[in-house]
C-alpha cells in the first residue's frame, strides 16, 4: 500500500524551475528540493542564494544560465538537464515580467517583452520537456505559474493580463493534448505576494492600502506559501488532476 509521505516524495526526481534566482520561484525550488527532488535552475545569471538554500537543505542544485525573452535556449536547457541528471520529470514554468502603463500609452515593446517571457518561452519550454518525457515514457508534471489576471482584468497591466490569461488557456490546452501522454499539466494563480514583481505597489500607500484590505487572510502572501501547492501538483498525488489552475491567493477570488 502507498504511505501517505510516498505520494508527495519526489525523491528521484528532476525538477527545471525557471526564474529560481528569487520570489515565487526561489520558494518552489526549495519546496520541491525539500521533497526529494534535484533541481535545475534557469536563470539570466548566478542563482547563489538559491544554490545555498538548497544545499542547506540538504538537496541538489544544478543551475543553467539561459535568457527566457527568446526561445533560442529552450531545446539546449532541456539537454543539458537530461545530460546532468539522466531525466526531466517536472517543469515549473514560473520566469516572468511586468510592464505597467496605462492602456492609451502601452509600447508594442512592453507588450513583446512581456508575452515573450510570461507566454511564449513558457509554451515552448513545456514542449520541449513534453517531448522528452513522452520519448522516454516516464511522463511528468508541468507546473504553470498563472496569476489573479488570468482571472480578472486588472489595470495598467494589458500584456501582462494576457499573458496570464494565455497561461490559464495554455493549461487547459496542453491538459487535454498531453494527459493521455502521461503529462499533468496545471496551473498555480498565486494571489498578491510580496517579491519584486509586486514591489511598485506594495510601496504605493494607497495601492498597499487597498489590496490588503481586500485579501480575506490579511497579509500578503510569502514565497513558501507556495509550497505545499506546487509539491502536490508535482506530486504522485496529483496524478488524477489535469489542467486545474489552482490559486494560492489568501481568499482573494473569494471575496
Ligand atoms: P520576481 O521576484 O520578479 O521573480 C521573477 C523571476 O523570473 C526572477 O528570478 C527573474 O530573474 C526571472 N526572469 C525574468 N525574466 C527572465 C528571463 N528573461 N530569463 C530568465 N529568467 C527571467 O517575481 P515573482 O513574484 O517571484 O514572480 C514569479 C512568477 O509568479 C512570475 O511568473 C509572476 O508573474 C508570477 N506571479 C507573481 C505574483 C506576485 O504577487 N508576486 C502574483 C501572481 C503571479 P532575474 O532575477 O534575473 O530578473
Amino acid at each position: 500500500m502507498t504511505t501517505m509521505s510516498a505520494l508527495f516524495d519526489l525523491s528521484g526526481k528532476v525538477a527545471i524551475v525557471t526564474g529560481s534566482r528569487t520570489g515565487l520561484g526561489q520558494g518552489m525550488a526549495l519546496a520541491l528540493a525539500q521533497a526529494g527532488a534535484r533541481i535545475v535552475g534557469v536563470d539570466r545569471g548566478a542563482a547563489s542564494e538559491t544554490a545555498e538554500l538548497i544545499g542547506a537543505a540538504g538537496g541538489q542544485f544544478h543551475p543553467i544560465v539561459a535568457d527566457l525573452s527568446a526561445t533560442a535556449a529552450l531545446g539546449d536547457i532541456v539537454e543539458q538537464t537530461v545530460k546532468t541528471c539522466g531525466a526531466v520529470d517536472i517543469l515549473v514554468n514560473n520566469a516572468g515580467i511586468i510592464r505597467r502603463a496605462d492602456a492609451l500609452e502601452f509600447t508594442e515593446a512592453d507588450w513583446d517583452e512581456v508575452l515573450n517571457v510570461n507566454l511564449k518561452s513558457a509554451f515552448f519550454l513545456a514542449q520541449a520537456c513534453a517531448r522528452s518525457m513522452i520519448e522516454t515514457g516516464r511522463g511528468g508534471k508541468i507546473v504553470n505559474i498563472a496569476s489573479m489576471l488570468s482571472y480578472q482584468g486588472g489595470v495598467r497591466v494589458a500584456s501582462y493580463t494576457s499573458a496570464k490569461s494565455g497561461v490559464m488557456g495554455l493549461t487547459r490546452l496542453l491538459c487535454c493534448e498531453w494527459a493521455a501522454r502521461g503529462i499533468n499539466v496545471n496551473a498555480i494563480a498565486p494571489g498578491y505576494m510580496a517579491t519584486n514583481n509586486t514591489q511598485a505597489l506594495r510601496e504605493d500607500a494607497d495601492r498597499n492600502a487597498q489590496i490588503l484590505g481586500r485579501i480575506p487572510a490579511g497579509r500578503w502572501g510569502r514565497p513558501s506559501d507556495l509550497a505545499g501547492a506546487v509539491v502536490f501538483l508535482a506530486s504522485a498525488a496529483a496524478d488524477y488532476i489535469h489542467g486545474v489552475t489552482l490559486p494560492v491567493d489568501g481568499g482573494w477570488l473569494a471575496r
